[in-house]
């Protein structure tokens, strides 16, 4: 019994370490109405509230739009609740990009525009990780090999 104990509380606390939204924490400034959480650590201009919505649908209606007919449509116009972050950010950990997308938390992460690493409009790279998002929300697989037309016709439009 002691062991399994042990073993659990073991099993906990590497959660917590290993947890921790993915090195970038859990605290954010604002929530949309949608229900995308946002942190803007670096104080830059970022995205608003309505454009962090207004993109999301956007892609979703451009990748949807392939197989629309066959999806249950929420009343905002999406196959799913929205269950994601964004952080804009002077840095990405281990990284030069200016943007990443990780799951399991969704967290979409955005350089800043005072990052020496920032160089596309914000909504470019937002789009682009969002293709990742929407596409794990509806196929379980993000894509990380960027092996769908997606990323070019639902990011340029
Ligand atoms: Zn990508």
């Amino acid at each position: 019994m002691k062991i399994l104990i042990l073993m659990m509380s073991m099993f906990l606390i590497g959660c917590d370490v290993d947890n921790n939204n993915h090195g970038y924490g859990f605290e954010y400034d604002f929530i949309t109405p949608l229900g995308i959480e946002y942190k803007n650590k670096s104080n830059s201009i970022g995205l608003s509230s309505i454009e962090l919505e207004q993109e999301l649908k956007n892609v979703f209606s451009c990748i949807s739009s392939v197989w629309y007919d066959k999806l249950k449509i929420n009343e905002h116009g999406l196959s799913f609740y929205p269950d994601l972050m964004v952080i804009t950010a002077d840095k990405i950990i281990n990284s030069d990009r200016e943007g990443r997308y990780y799951s399991s938390p969704n967290l979409i992460l955005l350089v800043s525009e005072k990052s020496p690493n920032y160089k596309t409009d914000s909504k470019i790279v937002y789009r682009h990780e969002l293709v990742h998002y929407i596409l794990e929300k509806m196929t379980g697989s993000n894509h990380s090999n960027h092996q769908s037309i997606f990323f070019n016709s639902c990011v340029y439009f």
